[in-house]
């Protein structure tokens, strides 16, 4: 199913984000977390993609066992910075050959020591066109609440969103955030220049502090006072850490939905318990 008419259908969509394993690793542990995540019945699972390529099959491989193996629709993260048009037309062949219709379309982080002379993209919009164009696959685009890294201006972003839209893009998904205060102006002034698509906070549970921070380095979103506070208190002990995340994600989902919101994208982080936690005690499932 294309993943815009799912979110034309009763809303708020769950979705679930899971990575591959690093180059050299099974591909079972991905498959443990989704064993352990399937019952909760999200509506679309999506796969992410290294912006080097190296697990291009396994984004691929992941998002074909997900439709086929547990009944779930998938959405496939793709990036192409890194790719030449020809790398990119295989990739997408591949997809289509596996029965994959839905791909989230992006530039990916350039590389340290990329060269700007041959590359074939240079932003995701022009993936974005490209996909467009096939008439066969429906396409997503990333949002950043607060801009994304490079950007000088949040105004700046926004023309780009409203670009990758125009261009094809029929939903987006937000980086993480930590006050939904943010999100909410930011949906205000995408709606304000008819940025109309579906527009889905993602949500990051802070499970392990290393992990969070060296995320926060590299997007730069903003923490605010009572995420400082849990910190300080918690950041010598990971466990109660954990657990300080889960509410802290549960608190934000719960107000997201009470909001309207038309979708919940959780970054799972490929764990499990935290996860389940998070899905019913926030409402958007009912434990059976
Ligand atoms: C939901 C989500 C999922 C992600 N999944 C992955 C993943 O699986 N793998 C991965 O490697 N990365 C992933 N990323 C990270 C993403 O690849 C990086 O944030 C990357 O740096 C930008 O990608 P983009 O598609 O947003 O780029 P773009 O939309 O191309 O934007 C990149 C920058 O260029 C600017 N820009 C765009 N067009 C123009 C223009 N015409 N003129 C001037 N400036 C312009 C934008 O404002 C922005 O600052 C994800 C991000 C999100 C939010």
């Amino acid at each position: 199913m294309r993943i815009a008419d799912i979110y034309k259908g009763n809303t708020p969509v769950l979705s679930l984000e899971v990575f591959p394993p690093k180059p050299g690793y099974s591909l079972k542990s991905v498959f443990r977390t989704l064993d352990g995540l399937s019952d909760l019945n999200p509506s679309f699972v999506s796969v992410t993609y290294a912006s080097q390529g190296e697990s291009t099959d396994r984004t691929v491989e992941i998002a074909s066992r997900v439709r086929d193996e547990y009944g779930c629709e998938s959405l496939a993260h793709m990036t192409c910075i890194s790719h030449s048009k020809e790398e990119v037309a295989s990739v997408l062949d591949n997809l289509e050959d596996r029965g994959v219709g839905n791909i989230l379309a992006l530039r990916g982080d350039i590389p340290a020591d990329f060269s700007d002379d041959k590359r074939d993209y240079h932003f995701a919009s022009e993936l974005i066109a490209e996909i467009a164009a096939r008439n066969n696959f429906c396409v997503g685009a990333a949002a950043y609440p607060e801009g994304h890294i490079e950007s000088k201006r949040i105004s700046l972003d926004l023309d780009n969103l409203k670009r990758k839209v125009d261009a094809g893009a029929e939903f987006l998904i937000t980086q993480l955030f930590f006050d939904n205060r943010i999100f909410y102006d930011f949906m205000e002034r995408a709606r304000y220049r008819k940025i109309d698509v579906p527009l889905v906070p993602g949500i990051m549970p802070i499970l392990n502090y290393k992990q969070i921070k060296r995320i926060l380095m590299m997007c730069e979103v903003s923490i605010p006072a009572k995420l400082l506070n849990m910190f300080d208190k918690f950041s010598h002990d990971p466990g109660d850490l954990a657990k300080a995340g889960v509410d802290y994600a549960i608190k934000q989902v719960s107000e997201l939905v009470e909001e309207g919101v038309e979708g919940i994208h959780l970054y799972t982080m490929n764990r499990v318990p935290q996860v389940r936690e998070i899905v019913f005690r926030s409402g958007l499932r009912e434990k059976t």
